[in-house]
């Protein structure tokens, strides 16, 4: 994390402590402390994508992150996909077995 102070990429986040964080926390900021001018200070959660706050390579680092979680919510859905195919052509048999014969 970029450190809104000194500009350094030494930002990182800070455990949450007292009331206070948690009070930011319910709006979803996330306290940061700079290693650099180890000033303390909130992010606002979606704000961490950022390019004014975060580096090239922590924003690399994103995008491949978010890539893997795609891939694997893809992989999710074609399963699912695939369960409900099987499920309909199960109702489909149990069906056509209920049908009286010669109607
Ligand atoms: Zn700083």
């Amino acid at each position: 994390m970029i450190c809104p102070k000194c500009s350094e990429p030494d930002a990182h986040r800070s455990h949450r402590q007292g009331l206070k964080d948690r009070v930011w926390g319910w709006f979803s900021m996330i306290p940061y402390r700079c290693k650099k001018c180890n000033i303390r200070y909130y992010a606002y959660q979606a704000g961490e994508k950022s390019d004014r706050m975060r580096t090239k390579e922590e924003r690399r680092i994103m995008k491949i992150r978010r890539s893997l979680k795609w891939k694997r919510s893809r992989r999710e859905l074609s399963l699912g996909a695939l369960a409900l195919v099987a499920f309909l052509i199960s109702i489909y048999f149990l069906l056509q077995q209920t049908v009286p014969a010669g109607q």
